[in-house]
């Protein structure tokens, strides 16, 4: 017979088991932990979109819509593209689903997400992302409250050890069109040392030199002027709000005059949560306000909120995630007891406790099998006066064995 030949995985896509998949799935958990701490809901949106929306939000000339967008035709001719980021797909529901009725609103989701990058460690062509977003608030409370929620999510899920959260304001947009002229009239005294990526971005979009890794832009951009010249009052109040909220809950800061969010559509706060563990991939979570974003998409004037971080860049910080540990591991050495260990299994599940059987192949191997399982308490059932019993033979966890013991002993079984 031919040999079939099996297709190749996409290059950049992910498939986890093991240690990725259980760093992913405590990353999801803790979010959704403490996303409802906070008081965010949950929300979804579709994994695809009309190119429109990205390409009018996120703006022609960032990289990721002019480099990284998977757009493609449907059988009907549009062109649609996977989501290469969640903001823009979420305020596309806010106008076309009437959530104005709900605002001010405060959501979360998570997803994947679609970039077409080169493939390497940490960067991904479909990776994953955990958002959230606080739209149709004007006020510098919600910026707070959003990177109070950033915070205290890096403290559960204990990486916040080395990574610290990096603060710049845009302005309002007075502030920020005149810090832009500032910038275009100083990078064009400087035009012949910046990089060509930095020349065509002097007139489109200046603010974004100051986010080139290029060493020659860097060192032009270190003498470049900050928005604190140009921020007008009401600017330099907003920032000085949402400082005021990160003081009264505990949440360390530095400002970084040069972070400015690679979007067209951001105002006021801009914040990334940066770290030296990840190499040159060091942002794990960033964000700010983007007052524009949902006019520019055809909506009414909404101020909006919010940030994202990738959850396999997370993944990668935390210590080792301890995860599919059993409660309770039953040996079936005898296919007589089958149904006697499938009902205590169910008992023990409804009772909250995780348990699973070893009951397939050889018998006599099955309890050095349930042996090598990972579980805190290891049970096997026998014959004892002509009843089924059960025997406990390893426990590694008292309390845990006693809650099992109730739960047997309730259910008519002897020791
Ligand atoms: P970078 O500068 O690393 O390309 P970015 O500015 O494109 O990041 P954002 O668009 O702000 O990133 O996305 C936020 C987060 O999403 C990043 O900090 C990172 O954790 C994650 N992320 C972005 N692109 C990828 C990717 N290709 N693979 C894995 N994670 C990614
Ligand atoms: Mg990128």
């Amino acid at each position: 017979m031919a040999k079939i030949e099996t297709p190749r995985p996409i290059r950049g896509t992910q498939d986890m088991i093991g240690d990725s998949a259980d760093r992913f799935a405590h990353v999801v958990e803790t979010f959704e932990r403490v996303r409802k701490l906070y008081g965010f809901k949950r929300i979804e949106v579709p994994v695809f979109e009309a190119t429109a929306v990205f390409s009018r939000s996120l703006g022609e000339t960032t990289d990721v819509v002019s480099k990284e967008m998977y757009s493609f035709e449907d059988r009907g001719g549009d062109s649609l593209t996977l989501r290469p980021e969640f903001t823009a797909g979420i305020a596309r529901a806010y106008i076309t689903e009437g959530w104005q009725q709900y605002a001010p609103l405060k959501v979360a989701t998570h997803g994947p997400l679609f970039r077409y990058e080169r493939p390497q460690k940490g960067r991904y062509r479909q990776f994953h992302q955990i958002d959230a977003e606080i739209i149709g608030a004007a006020e510098p409370l919600a910026d707070a409250e959003l990177l109070i929620f950033a915070d205290q999510l890096l403290k559960e899920l204990g990486i916040s050890e080395g990574v610290t959260l990096t603060l710049n304001t845009l302005g309002d947009y007075q502030s920020r069109e005149e810090w832009r002229s500032a910038l275009v009239a100083y990078f064009e005294g400087h035009r012949d040392q910046l990089s060509d990526d930095s020349k065509d971005r002097l007139h489109r979009n200046p603010l974004r030199i100051l986010d080139s890794k290029d060493p020659r832009d860097q060192a032009i951009v270190a003498e470049a002027p900050d928005i604190d010249a140009y921020l007008t009052e009401e600017a330099q109040a907003f920032f000085e709000k949402v400082t005021d909220g990160l003081k009264a809950a505990g949440v360390a800061w530095t400002r970084n005059a040069r972070l400015v969010r690679g979007l067209d559509y951001y105002r006021h706060t801009a914040f990334e949560f940066v770290t030296d563990r990840l190499g040159a991939q060091g942002t794990v979570l960033g964000g700010g306000r983007y007052d524009g974003l949902i006019e520019t998409l055809g909506g009414p004037s909404t101020p909006a909120v919010g940030w994202a971080a990738g959850i396999e860049r997370l993944g990668m910080l935390l210590d080792n995630v301890q995860s599919g540990t059993l409660d309770v591991v039953i040996a079936v050495e005898d296919d007589r007891y089958l149904s006697d260990a499938m009902k205590l299994a169910a008992l023990l599940r409804q009772a909250g406790l995780s348990a699973d059987l070893v009951a397939t192949g050889s018998p006599r191997k099955r309890y050095d099998k349930a042996t090598k399982i990972d579980a805190q308490v290891l049970l096997s059932l026998r014959d004892k006066d002509g009843a089924v019993a059960v025997r406990e033979h390893s426990a590694r966890n008292s309390e845990k064995l006693d809650g099992v013991k109730a739960i047997l002993a309730g259910a008519g079984y002897a020791e």
